[in-house]
């Protein structure tokens, strides 16, 4: 037995199409007649057709002529179709491949999709929760979904001394951040920790747990589920020299974590945790874990001088566990 299969997306894309195309000859016509009244209301004007000025101002003729209308021409306000929903096919077929660039794109730009994800517009075809779009968010009110999620990943060319592994998107950023840092004379950059299983997680975690004691733990470690790390998008990096790799908790002072600091964002990262963030996050600074979001929407999350990603996603703060 083979159910009845639902219509195809690529059918209502067509139908969507035809409308939109039907829609069009039906605005030409009427701008054409309407083009037609104005010239038999003005009389024959010379070279009219020619005069761009002309044209802009020949509403006013008509609505002078006629008592009852605005003095604004309304004809267009009528015509124009309703701004169209956010959750266009395009979009939903982008925020389902779950590529961050080309959702910002099918979004119109970054700062629109922002716009949309504040207003709630977006809420019904941007799923912030999808462990396997780039924007996802993970935090101490978020688990990873489902909590044992596991990505496809791979090892990255960038060197790591304990073989990290990030989803394929991210190690080729990561690959192409390490080349930038190198090119622009910061130093060499290597991978500390990529991803990491929900098992990694529980043995990461309980390792600051027994150092630090849970309150300060969960300042600088994230539960078993609830970490970056486990979608393959978050990245701990280290700088290098001829002598050997520093520790992440060096980073920051580096001339690489300087470097990282100012460009990261060119090749689709942020700084996940900074100090103004922390009350929203619940984590201290971390200025190595970097957290691959795509080229858009990091550039607009710096220009916009966010400090989370929360704030960006117009998500609720999320600093403690609930
Ligand atoms: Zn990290």
């Amino acid at each position: 037995m083979t159910p009845p299969l639902p219509p195809s997306r690529d059918a209502a894309r067509r139908e969507r199409v035809t409308r939109r195309r039907r829609r069009t000859v039906a605005t030409a016509a009427a701008c054409l007649s309407a083009a037609a009244m104005l010239l038999a209301g003005v009389g024959i004007f010379a070279g009219a057709g020619e005069d761009p000025s002309y044209a802009a101002e020949a509403p006013t003729a008509e609505a002078s002529s006629t008592p009852s209308a605005s003095p604004r021409p309304t004809s267009a306000a009528t015509t124009e179709p309703a701004a169209p929903a956010f959750c266009t096919d395009d979009v939903t077929e982008a925020a389902n491949a779950g590529v961050a660039d080309a959702l910002a794109e099918a979004a119109g730009g970054a700062e629109a999709l922002r716009e949309a994800l504040v207003d709630g517009d977006a809420s019904d075809c941007v799923d912030l929760a999808d462990p396997t779009a780039q924007w996802a968010l993970v935090n101490k009110r978020q688990s990873v979904d489902p909590i044992d999620y596991a990505p496809s990943v791979v090892v990255p060319a960038t060197y790591s001394p304990v073989g990290g592994q990030l989803v394929p998107d991210a190690a080729g950023a990561l690959d192409a951040l390490a080349q930038g840092a190198r090119d622009a004379g910061a130093g060499e950059i290597a991978l500390s920790s990529g991803y990491r299983s929900y098992d990694d997680q529980a043995t990461a975690y309980q390792s600051q747990v027994d150092a630090l004691g849970a309150e300060e733990a969960d300042l600088t470690s994230a539960r078993p589920g609830y970490s970056e790390h486990q979608l393959g998008l978050a990245a701990d990096v280290v700088a290098c020299d001829a002598a050997g790799c520093g520790t992440i908790y060096d980073f920051g002072g580096t001339a690489q974590g300087a470097w990282v600091q100012e460009n990261a964002w060119r090749y689709g990262w942020i700084t996940r945790y900074v100090g103004e963030g922390t009350s929203e996050t619940g984590y201290e600074p971390e200025p190595w874990h970097l957290r691959y979001v795509g080229t858009a929407l990091a550039e607009a999350y710096v220009e916009g001088g966010y400090a989370t990603w929360e704030d960006f996603l117009g998500a609720p703060a999320a600093a403690d566990y609930e």
